[in-house]
């Protein structure tokens, strides 16, 4: 959350950072601002709202500056606003600094700085920041930023101007990501690679607790202690196609779109003959006896999906909220591992949960989507998604990946507890009839049906099984884009409170792919009509009942994988709904991509 950029070199400061912001946008976009040096002064420009307001009122402005650090803001503390925006300067406008994370002392922090007389201009934690910097007593610059560790408790990647040292920015990160990119026209920083794609063609992912101080000259690393360290770049290897919205109007759209594809190289690469399979600790897996899944959001839903899987496999898996499973007590299982799954690698709550899980010595893989991301380096083991950069804040193709890895990890595990050979091989080919099939689906009825619920108040996701982790995820998709009050809800449980809500103004979407589950499924039907609902239906079985409304016919694949398919046309409902309704499905209000705070 939050998107951080800086730069110091031969271009144009403002449109380097203007162009890195809106990369960077997904990341929050309550505000936007821009800090550069101009004329030996710190010139500040911010604005409530998105990138393009902020570039409207930079205007002819800041035309020289090559020195400059931007910022766009997913609110924690403070309102959206003007005054709230970061940058933020110091009272005398000697520092300037901008912040992802949350500073949590920053209210003892902030009432001592104000019995010193200090006036804060903004709500935010980030504000304190800059204040205590322009009050420190170390002689240095370098010196007054490694105080910001002794000082600061929270998670923090923030970058600093000091007025008096032109075109040079400093930066420190603990718990949020930061990025040095190194080009010949001069060095940036970043919250992110994407917005450093095209731009430079090296970078080095900021390792916790360093310092970094670039001029348009070089690039200097220390560690806590103010120790040199040595910097090894690699290369860029992404492509300004990776990260381009190509002929789509939405990345939600194209990234739906590229489902089939992320399913294919994901599978691909789950060979149990290939990283990282080879690398993952066999003896520890053939007398496993507990899994325990944990993530946020979608990826703990992808989790949910795997559960019911691995139970067919004979493996009992528990999925926990990393929010949760920070918090609870925790009792120690024999022979356990944990799998954390997050698409950025940078969730704040999942790293903090691996931390917990290795500090019990519980062998942790994690599956992500950034092979170069936070959690990577934390993990014990590393299996890839190869979902490519996912954009738009609702994950869709990450999902399917995720589904996919863990499928595969479900699958290799069985083979050895069962002392037999992979069968990788036989998923493989079964996803890659899934990828067929979604390659060809052409979402029937799905428009007829944004339209209906366009204008509905509330709508309940129904499912048995492993339908009822589809069910979450797309009441999720649909509440997250579209503003829609959606719950999901075992089938079953229907009858137990929630059919008090139902009425005439209700739509029901039942999805329903598992053979043995599909009559008790009718019966809950006919439940739902008679008391006066829209029924849809998401099925792959043949079925005519004057109780359904409309059905979604989804192609079939073997049963145990349809979780794959059942999801698509759900992932396209949410997207159509939330553009029929006028909003961006790319940046839905109040929310996120790669949530780094907690
Ligand atoms: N805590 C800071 C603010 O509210 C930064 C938030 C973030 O990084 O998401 O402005």
């Amino acid at each position: 959350m939050c998107g951080i950029i800086g730069y110091v070199g031969n271009r144009s400061a403002k449109l380097e950072i203007l162009e890195g912001l809106k990369m960077l946008e997904y990341r929050g976009y309550d505000s936007a601002g821009i800090c550069c040096f101009e004329k030996g002064e710190l010139k500040l420009i911010k604005k409530k709202g998105k990138v393009d307001a902020l570039k409207y009122a930079c205007n002819e402005q800041l035309k020289d500056a090559h020195c400059g650090i931007g910022h766009t803001r997913w609110a924690t503390h403070g309102n959206p606003s003007d005054k709230n925006a970061h940058p933020f300067l110091s009272e005398n406008n000697s520092v300037a600094i901008v912040h992802n994370g949350i500073i949590e002392n920053f209210e003892m922090l902030k009432g001592n700085l104000q019995k010193q007389g200090v006036r804060f201009r903004s709500e935010t934690d980030s504000e304190v920041i800059a204040q205590l910097l322009q009050k420190s007593k170390c002689e240095s610059e370098l010196k007054k930023v490694q105080e910001l560790f002794s000082k600061l408790s929270g998670s923090f990647a923030i970058a600093i101007l000091f007025k008096g040292l032109e075109n040079q920015i400093f930066a420190i990160k603990k718990n949020s990501p930061l990025i040095v990119g190194k080009s010949k026209d001069g060095f940036y920083l970043s919250s992110d690679v994407n917005a450093l794609v095209d731009k430079t063609t090296e970078y080095r992912i900021m390792e916790e607790n360093e310092i970094v101080w670039i001029d348009n000259q070089d690039c200097y690393v220390f560690d806590a202690n103010l120790q040199a360290k040595e910097i090894t770049y690699t290369p860029m290897n992404l492509t300004k196609e990776d990260i381009s919205i190509g002929a789509f109007e939405h990345y939600m759209h194209k990234e739906i779109m590229q489902v089939p594809t992320a399913i294919k190289l994901t599978i691909n690469e789950c060979e149990p003959m290939v990283n990282p399979y080879t690398k993952l600790p066999k003896e520890i897996l053939k007398d496993l006896k507990h899994i325990t899944i944990i993530g946020c959001g979608t990826a703990f839903n992808a989790g949910m999906t795997a559960q019911h899987y691995a139970r067919e496999r004979d493996l009992i898996v528990d999925c926990v909220y990393a929010s949760e499973y920070r918090y609870r007590k925790f009792l120690s299982q024999d022979n356990e591992i944990c799998v954390f799954i997050s698409q950025s690698g940078e969730t704040a709550d999942t790293i903090e949960a691996l931390k917990i899980a290795k500090s019990h010595n519980i062998p942790c893989i994690v599956i992500t989507n950034v092979a170069t991301s936070t959690i990577n380096k934390l993990a014990d083991y590393v299996i890839p998604t190869k979902a490519g950069p996912e954009i738009a804040v609702a994950s869709t193709k990450a999902y399917n990946a995720q589904i996919t890895a863990l499928f595969a990890l479900i699958d290799y595990i069985y083979c050895l507890k069962n002392k037999i050979n992979c069968r990788t091989c036989i998923l493989k080919d079964k996803l890659y009839d899934v990828v067929k099939k979604l390659e060809n689906y052409s979402f029937n009825n799905i428009d007829e049906l944004a339209e209906i619920l366009k204008d509905t108040e509330r709508v309940f996701f129904i499912g048995r099984g492993v339908d009822y982790a589809t069910s979450q995820e797309a009441s999720l998709k649909l509440k997250e884009i579209s503003n829609i009050h959606s719950e999901s809800l075992y089938t079953g449980e229907l009858k137990h409170g929630t059919l008090a809500l139902i009425d005439h103004s209700t739509v029901v979407i039942v999805i329903s792919t598992q053979k043995n589950l599909f009559d008790k499924t009718m019966n809950s039907i006919y439940e739902i009509k008679a008391r006066g609902a829209k029924v849809v239906l998401v099925t792959q079985f043949e079925v005519e009942s004057d109780a359904i409304d409309m059905i979604i016919k989804i192609p079939c694949t073997d049963q145990m994988l349809m979780a794959e398919i059942s999801i698509y046309p759900l992932q396209m409902l949410a997207y159509k709904t939330a553009v029929l309704k006028g909003l961006d499905p790319d940046k839905p209000r109040n929310l996120a991509k790669s949530v780094t705070v907690e």
